[in-house]
């Protein structure tokens, strides 16, 4: 039977590995060195594998997992890692989730082993809810519950639980008077992380479009101001672009900005473009805001005329939210 080959692979953590006899966990090249953390979360992760030896049906399954690490930055992710190829070749049921700085292995609602740093926690932050509660927990600065929902699913792969601010409803609007989209993202994330003393993640995103030197930018959801809708501010959109006739002068990027704050901590931020040009019409029943003006690429489609899917896939939200996930786990290990 051939094995199953597993791999992670991003910006900062690279694994491979398959279930094949010891449990090890060995950077790549170098498999004997012992005196280093990787060491000591293999003794942890090897007691998840113990099985019934006296189970006749239990010889026949590969025993142990075997891990070489290319690269790492976050424990939590090469545990998810060794936790999913145990489950799926072992048939269990263990997950990895945080818990104010401690990092929780659990099956079926049962807490089976902890993972602590290596001075450990001091009792209170790891029972008390009111203090530093914000290792496990992320607040997103937004009633929509749309955006809620697709940060919920890519957060639960690091063991995060997510909420909203429709969970807070007495927090007072933060409004957003930044001149750029990264002023008001943090703007966002910074005042209702002080107000409410817990980790936050706001974004901001609009339209900016070359011949109108980068507007309507960070006025994009105000564009057709004073009673602005998305039908407003395209068609105002269309009316600004009327003298220019050529499609490569349209030109326009969607931007995003993404900012995680956390009381007494540097702020996390990062963000990305989607290139595009602006349509001479309408086209596409999908999306929201522009995207039915907004042409992806040399396509000949509107961001209107792509699934939902299409769209994640390569928006600038999509892409920012990627670059995210590569970067929360190293900026969340930071003290
Ligand atoms: P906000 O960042 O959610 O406040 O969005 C600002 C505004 O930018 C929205 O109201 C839209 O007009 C525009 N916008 C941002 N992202 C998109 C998108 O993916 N498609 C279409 N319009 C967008």
């Amino acid at each position: 039977m051939t094995k199953k080959i597993y791999e992670h692979k991003d910006g900062q953590d690279w694994f491979i590995g398959s279930m094949s006899g010891h449990n090890t966990l060995a950077y790549l090249g170098d498999e004997n060195r012992i005196d280093d953390p990787l060491f000591e979360l293999n003794s942890f992760l090897s007691r998840l594998t113990l099985i019934d030896p006296f189970s006749e049906d239990e010889w026949n399954k590969p025993r142990g997992y075997c891990v070489t690490v290319v690269r790492w930055s976050s424990e939590f992710k090469l545990i998810s890692f060794v936790l999913k190829m145990i489950n799926e070749s072992l048939d269990r049921r263990l997950e990895a989730r945080q818990h104010n700085g401690a990092i929780l292995i659990i099956e079926d609602d049962r807490l089976l082993a902890a993972q602590l740093p290596q001075n450990g926690l001091p009792l209170s932050d790891f029972f008390d809810k009111s203090q530093s509660d914000f290792g496990d927990k992320l607040l997103i600065a937004t009633h929509n519950e749309g955006k809620v929902k697709e940060f919920r699913k890519m957060f639960a792969s690091l063991g995060i639980e997510v909420e909203s601010l429709n969970d807070y409803p007495d927090l007072p609007e933060v409004e957003e008077t930044g001149m750029t989209f990264e002023e008001n993202a943090r703007l966002k994330a910074e005042t209702i992380s002080k107000l409410t003393g817990r980790m936050v993640l706001a974004d901001d995103s609009g339209l900016k479009v070359d011949a109108l030197g980068g507007l309507p930018g960070v006025w994009s959801a105000r564009f057709s101001a004073p009673d602005p809708t998305d039908e407003k501010n395209n068609a105002k959109l269309l009316h600004e672009l009327a003298m220019v006739f050529e499609q490569k002068d349209r030109s326009a990027q969607f931007h995003s900005t993404l900012v995680v704050a956390a009381p007494d901590k540097e702020s996390l931020i990062v963000d990305a473009d989607w290139p595009g040009y602006i349509a001479f019409e309408l086209k596409g029943e999908d999306g929201f805001g522009y995207d039915p003006l907004f042409l992806v690429g040399e396509t000949g489609r509107t961001a209107a005329q792509l699934s939902p899917e299409e769209k994640n896939a390569i928006s600038h939200r999509g892409l920012a939210m990627k670059k995210l996930m590569e970067e929360f786990p190293t900026w969340q290990n930071k003290h």
